[in-house]
């Protein structure tokens, strides 16, 4: 039986910010008293994120990536993130013996679209209600994914970013969690350095970081020129294959 994280949050102070970090301690304390190496289906957005997180977890569980982006925008720089990501995987196993794998969703950018236009959420800010809208999107899929595979834990790199609210990431997951048979897995992978760490690995395994988190619209507030972005994934596609 797999640590349940809600009873460990049922018991912490109800006035203080849950530190989601200890969180996950706690669950894994219990993966350690019960001897298990659970498997965890993590969500990924493109390799940043996932190397310090990779790091952390494959000391105590069996991990998978799963690559399920359909926000990202153009197709090309989505292909791009996927390849960068599936390359950072394999160079991590060979550098550190683990054997972490990649598995990716279909991408089905219409999907994502018609959500935001559904909700009208074109103009907000990112970071804004539809960022909310974007991760429950892609909690969701990699929930059911998890529970079609018979994984232990899904849970999401995306908590190690400083710019994402990993309040609210964790909210959802847990939310998630009460509708799908899966557990959800905490975590807050910027604590104890996680973050100065995930620099320093992106460094070392020279992963390309993107300058935009992935959306049209974000891309365009951001002033982002999207022909020549394309044209750059187009160019390192091809170099590739
Ligand atoms: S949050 Fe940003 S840096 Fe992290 S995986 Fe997603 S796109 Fe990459
Ligand atoms: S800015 Fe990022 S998290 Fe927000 S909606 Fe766009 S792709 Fe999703």
């Amino acid at each position: 039986m797999m640590e349940n994280s809600l009873n460990i949050i049922e018991k912490m102070n109800p006035n203080q910010k849950i530190n989601y970090d200890r969180v996950f301690q706690k669950v894994r304390e219990s993966w350690e008293r019960d001897s298990v190496r659970p498997k965890i289906l993590l969500h990924s957005c493109c390799a940043p994120c996932s190397t310090y997180s990779l790091e952390y977890l494959t000391q105590s569980a069996d991990v998978t990536i799963y690559f399920a982006n359909s926000n990202i925008h153009p197709s090309t720089e989505y292909t791009r993130r996927k390849m960068v990501q599936e390359q950072f995987v394999k160079d991590f196993n060979e550098r550190t013996g683990n054997n972490v794998q990649f598995i990716a969703a279909e991408y089905e950018p219409n999907v994502f679209l018609q959500m935001v236009r559904q909700k009208h959420l074109e103009n907000e800010p990112e970071g804004g209600k539809r960022c909310t809208s974007c991760f429950e999107m892609r909690l969701d899929i990699v929930a059911e994914k998890a529970l079609e595979l018979g994984f232990d834990y899904f849970g999401s790199a995306l908590t190690l970013s400083p710019k994402k609210n990993s309040q609210l990431i964790n909210e959802i997951g847990l939310d998630i969690q009460k509708i799908y048979d899966v557990n959800y897995l905490p975590s807050d992978f910027k604590k104890n350095n996680g973050y100065k760490r995930s620099v320093e690995m992106c460094k070392e395994y020279d992963v390309y970081r993107q300058c935009y988190c992935g959306c049209i619209f974000a891309a365009k507030a951001q002033g982002i020129d999207l022909k020549e972005q394309n044209r750059e994934a187009i160019k390192f596609i091809r170099n590739q294959s």
